[in-house]
């Protein structure tokens, strides 16, 4: 175990008032690609860029095409919970872990068993009738074709954030709630590039900020431990194996 993990190792087993704020780089390990790396969407040809597919508007007025985009290259029905997922999971059940915030909208920190997952994008797991509000399971999308629509006749749309989209103010002032009162706060598998997360870790008041990413990011001269390592593993590591694997059905 490298020196680094040893001491989040430390950190974690002297907290119970621990924080997780993630991005895309969490997915990975699970076979989703990372949204906004080089080697991730963004090289994908496709008639129009990604983000103007995933805008409200796109989704508006080209719905069908929308579609086709989404099921291709945003679920991934076979991807499981990886080190990372099932590690914080494990926290939040000793008491020790009190929020997951991640930008991601795989759901699979729910999958993984933890509770108090704060989706700042919403979760592809959820989908909504844009006429009666009945909510939907992700099969509905898989299992269609062209425009998926509720038996009232209605389109249902993904409960994710769309570009030109504003974020849940509720989810956003629990995130920022949480990371102010936070007594650790690790940050992991994001730059922190992406709007809003500079602005949240800003409420951090603590001084056990840990960053665990494989590149540089901009918070890096802020951080009080940086460890370069693949999230499952720095997690998986720090954690500790054993009891983890009791959780029934991961
Ligand atoms: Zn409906």
């Amino acid at each position: 175990m490298s020196n680094e993990i040893e001491k989040l190792k430390d950190i974690l087993q002297n907290s119970d008032n621990i924080v997780f704020f993630g991005g895309a780089g969490v997915s990975t390990e699970s076979g989703i690609p990372d949204f906004r790396s080089a080697d991730g969407l963004y090289n994908e040809s496709y008639n129009y860029p990604p983000e103007t597919i995933l805008s409200h508007s796109f989704f508006m007025e080209n719905t069908e095409e929308f579609y086709r985009f989404y099921r291709e290259k945003m679920l991934y029905p076979g991807a499981k919970p990886n080190n990372a997922h099932k590690a914080l999971a494990e926290l939040e059940k000793k008491g020790k872990l009190k929020a997951v915030i991640t930008q991601n909208v795989d759901g699979l920190h729910t999958l993984a068993g933890s509770k108090n997952v704060l989706e700042l994008h919403g979760s592809a797991l959820r989908n909504i009738c844009m006429s009666c509000k009945e909510c939907f399971s992700v099969d509905i999308i898989i299992e269609s074709k062209g425009i998926p629509l509720c038996p009232c006749g209605g389109v249902i749309k993904p409960d994710v954030v769309l570009y030109e989209e504003g974020l849940s103010p509720i989810v956003m002032s629990k995130a920022t709630k949480a990371i102010h009162d936070a007594d650790v706060l690790i940050i992991g598998g994001t730059s922190l590039n992406v709007y809003p997360a500079a602005g949240m870790i800003n409420h951090y008041r603590g001084n056990k900020l840990v960053l665990i990413n494989k590149t540089e990011t901009s918070f890096d001269r802020y951080a009080d431990l940086i460890i370069r390592e693949k999230i499952g593993v720095a997690l998986d590591s720090a954690v500790g194996k054993g009891e983890r694997y009791d959780i029934q059905g991961v």
